[in-house]
């Protein structure tokens, strides 16, 4: 273990250092003594050091910033509940809150359990980020949540089950709310004249219309350094403000947590968002034209115990799809995909996490069925991608009324492609999976980590297995790899990266060391990861039995399927990127 900036424990070490509870030397005897023993550090270093949870918690809120969530008021997202086994909840006694882009933030029952974090990362798959608990019921929580959805995946989530909620199913996704469409979102116009870099403490002095200014005069930073969202992130006695540029995020600014207030209020204004951003999830969108230029963005406001975070969507931009050749896929995948596109009928899923881009691959896809002479529709939440060729309905505020109406009426409009972004419900999947029944080649996005948790997700939505496994062609998943920074790319002599290629013959990893081309982080630049399932009669009677991930996993290995893990570790072997950047996206042991 190192005591590097870029771990969370190296982090927390460093600063423990620094703050004078633990010298370097009684750290070093700690990892040694773990290391000997397979004790763990949580065990060992409050012996050491002589610190208590409580020490431990008071520190990390104090110096790391780590927030404290009042369990009380705020109940964790049911698909970050489902993101770690009940088993490794308690065991570990974490209770997952919420989960942004592959980072899934998990409440600490003890605050020494911030050793064991990256460990614990490692061993789930997800990238943890420690909380602590206002008031210490966390294992109390656990057992809540937990208990409650091992009585079976329908149920509702422990806060909703003691609202009384009648309601049975939480649907994937359903806590987000589809955008509106394009025309009927918001317009309001910005004009960012002579504004200089962002400086958020003229919020100190702002009137209204300089407040507009700076937010659309962040929207057309991050726009311009290509950041796919912006979040701004109250903490303890400031708030942040961060781009995500090539899936990682990089703080642009921060200021007094006390400015915050008009920034967000005043951006929930402009989106039209009722209620107070103290409470509760509001999303919702707005379409900006900065300084003439038109941008749709998405908003989302989340109460947290520090103020409202919110995040700002740059993903809905209009844009031209990119020709199917050049997305990124292996040769053989590609003529793969193109043989499954070439069928008249099928249903092919495109998966992924949030924002790794399934919509530009969708659109390339449908771009290319247009160009071959087929009559192609594409039903979105919103404007998406730009094509003469494809006919883009946009459904209402009502999608799921609209969705349903549109895709009855295209069986009369004789569609021979229909394309649906995304998959967020059962009605929704029910009848995309219809619509290839009867004789149109459908493909749609669908939230999912890889290839074989895409046919689960939809299961898991009330899809029947049979009806999924009748229809199912394929499977394209895919997620962002940042690429090494060619100014400070070094070999990577780490035990763990070089033991990651002697699968592949031990060609030498290199990593990024940092630099200032590359703002530190050792990365530049981004290309898509991708693994491509092509349902054979095998595997689609598994999926009809609702057989388990894993299962279909090997029957996919089987059938040809090169996974993202190994998809990437040949871009290690190429020389583009770093083994744990592969490890950060790719599920462990999916090689
Ligand atoms: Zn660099």
């Amino acid at each position: 273990m190192e005591m590097t900036e870029d771990t969370l424990y190296g982090r927390v070490c460093s600063k423990m250092v620094e703050a004078g509870l633990i010298t370097k030397e009684q750290l070093a005897a700690a990892e040694e003594h773990s290391a000997k023993t397979g004790k763990r550090l949580k065990d060992i270093i409050p012996g050491i050091a002589l610190i208590t949870s409580e020490d431990m918690g008071r520190f990390l809120e104090e110096k790391l910033d780590v927030p404290r969530v009042d369990l009380e008021s705020y109940s964790p997202e049911p698909e970050a509940i489902r993101a770690l086994s009940g088993d490794v909840a308690r065991e570990n006694g974490i209770l997952p809150l919420f989960e942004i882009e592959g980072i899934l933030t998990v409440v600490l029952a003890d605050a020494l359990d911030v050793f064991e974090l990256d460990a614990l990362s490692r061993q789930v798959g997800w990238s943890l980020e420690p909380a602590l608990s206002a008031d210490g019921n966390v294992q109390e929580t656990i057992e809540a949540c937990y208990s409650d959805s091992e009585g079976g995946a329908e149920q509702p989530s422990a806060e909703e089950a003691a609202e009384g909620d009648e309601e049975e199913a939480v649907p994937l996704n359903d806590e987000l709310e589809p955008l509106p469409d394009l025309e009927d979102l918001p317009n309001v116009e910005v004009v960012t004249d002579g504004m200089n870099g962002i400086e958020l403490d003229k919020l100190a002095v702002a009137d209204d219309e300089t407040v507009k200014g700076l937010i659309g005069q962040i929207v057309n930073e991050a726009a311009s350094r290509g950041a796919t969202s912006i979040h701004i992130e109250p903490r303890r006695d400031l708030f942040h403000l961060f781009f995500r540029i090539d899936g990682e995020l990089s703080e642009v600014a921060s200021a007094a947590a006390a400015l915050q207030t008009r920034l967000v209020s005043r951006l929930m204004r402009m989106a039209r968002l009722e209620g107070s951003a103290d409470q509760g999830v509001r999303n919702g969108g707005l379409s900006l034209i900065v300084d003439e230029r038109e941008r749709a963005v998405s908003i989302s406001v989340c109460a947290t115990s520090t103020g409202p975070r919110v995040v700002i969507g740059l993903e809905s931009l209009v844009r031209e799809p990119i020709e199917l050749a050049r997305l990124g896929f292996v040769p053989e995948d590609l003529t793969k995909l193109q043989l499954m596109l070439d069928l008249p009928t099928g249903f092919i899923l495109i998966a992924g996490p949030l924002a790794s881009g399934k919509t530009t691959t969708l659109f390339s896809c449908l771009a290319s069925l247009a160009s071959s002479g087929k009559s192609v529709f594409a039903v979105t939440e919103r404007m998406e991608c730009a094509h003469e060729a494809i006919n883009q309905i946009v459904v209402g505020s009502d999608p799921s009324y609209r969705f349903s109406s549109i895709l009855r009426s295209l069986a009369r409009q004789d569609c021979d492609v229909l394309g649906v972004d995304e998959i967020r419900d059962l009605e929704v999947a029910g009848l995309a999976a219809k619509a290839a029944k009867s004789d149109m080649l459908t493909l749609a996005t669908t939230l999912a980590r890889d290839a074989t948790a895409a046919p689960s997700g939809l299961i898991w939505m009330g899809l029947e297995p049979v009806s999924l496994a009748q229809v199912l062609s394929g499977v394209i998943a895919q997620v962002p790899v940042r690429l090494i920074c060619e100014d400070c790319k070094v070999e990577d002599k780490s035990e763990v990266a070089l033991k990651a290629m002697e699968a592949l013959g031990g060609p030498m990893p290199y990593t990024g060391a940092g630099c200032a081309k590359c703002d530190g982080t050792g990365y530049k630049g981004s290309a898509m990861l991708y693994e491509l399932l092509v349902a054979g009669d095998k595997l689609r009677t598994a999926v009809s039995l609702d057989k388990p991930e894993g299962e279909i996993r090997e029957l996919a290995k089987e059938s040809g399927m090169t996974s993202m893990r190994l998809a990437g570790l040949r871009r290690v072997a190429e020389g583009l990127t770093s083994v744990a950047e592969v490890r950060r996206v790719t599920r462990l042991g999916g090689a």
